[in-house]
């Protein structure tokens, strides 16, 4: 059992619930969607090498070979936790889901709550780690997004979550489609109107068209017809030039 690793380090939470909080991030190859304003490397066998950070918030990298046996992975993140408490270890990507059985094999090695960054459309291999997981930031892509219909795998998987500290993220662009917006928030709403919501406005990448000022106030006032906490958060690390 191993992965390909693309980078472990220190870094301010720059997203969602848990934004200004210090975590530990280790980056996963590989997803199983293209999204429009994707500014990760994800590709599958890009990275022959992880880059790890040699002391958290250094800033200095050495490099590990990939793939990465759990034990190694566990032996990193633990060096990182004697030097410096963190808040939680974040398991990012790409889609750290793809490697659900690497997860299963290196959670019990760590001892910090972990939090899982998913696209949210993976319910089965959720299924089978969501015992080990403290917090999911689940995000749901709307089809204009991926060019794909995720709907039914994001109510799995979020009826599956909500047991968990979870909430959902929504990147929000100028194109994005109304219906499928009110068509994402009767889903949340459906499953428990207390989970909250995240509007991200795009960072914009790769020409994707930004949202106004206007439209995120206008969306957030639609989603709280329906939900009781909905939040307008940006991501914050970019702003202060942060991994
Ligand atoms: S789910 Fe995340 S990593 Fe995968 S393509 Fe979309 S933005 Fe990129």
């Amino acid at each position: 059992m191993d992965a390909n690793i693309i980078e472990i380090f220190s870094s301010v939470q720059g997203e969602g619930r848990y934004v200004g909080c210090r975590q530990l991030f280790v980056r996963f190859e590989g997803c199983n969607l293209k999204c429009e304003y994707c500014d990760t490397e994800h590709e599958a066998g890009l990275h022959t090498l992880c880059q790890v950070e040699t002391y958290p918030g250094s800033r200095k990298f050495s490099d590990a070979i990939n793939p990465l046996e759990p034990s190694e992975v566990a032996a990193y993140i633990n060096r990182f936790l004697q030097a410096l408490p963190h808040q939680a270890i974040s398991f990012t990507g790409g889609e750290p889901l793809l490697h659900s059985a690497f997860l299963s094999e290196l959670i019990p090695m760590i001892n910090a709550p972990v939090m899982l960054e998913t696209n949210g459309t993976l319910p089965d291999r959720l299924e089978r780690v969501i015992d080990l997981i403290d917090i999911i930031s689940m995000d749901i892509k709307l089809p204009q997004m991926t060019g794909a219909d995720h709907w039914a795998d994001h109510k799995r998987f979020l009826e599956l979550a909500q047991k968990k500290d979870v909430y959902v993220k929504l990147v929000i662009t100028g194109d994005t489609d109304m219906e499928d917006f009110q068509r994402a928030i009767d889903m949340v709403a459906g499953i428990n109107p207390d989970i909250m919501l995240v509007l991200q406005p795009v960072t914009p990448v790769n020409g994707v068209a930004e949202a106004s000022p206007d439209l995120m106030l206008e969306l957030q006032q639609q989603a709280l017809e329906c939900l009781r906490d909905v939040r307008v958060i940006p991501q914050t690390h970019r702003m202060m030039n942060q991994l």
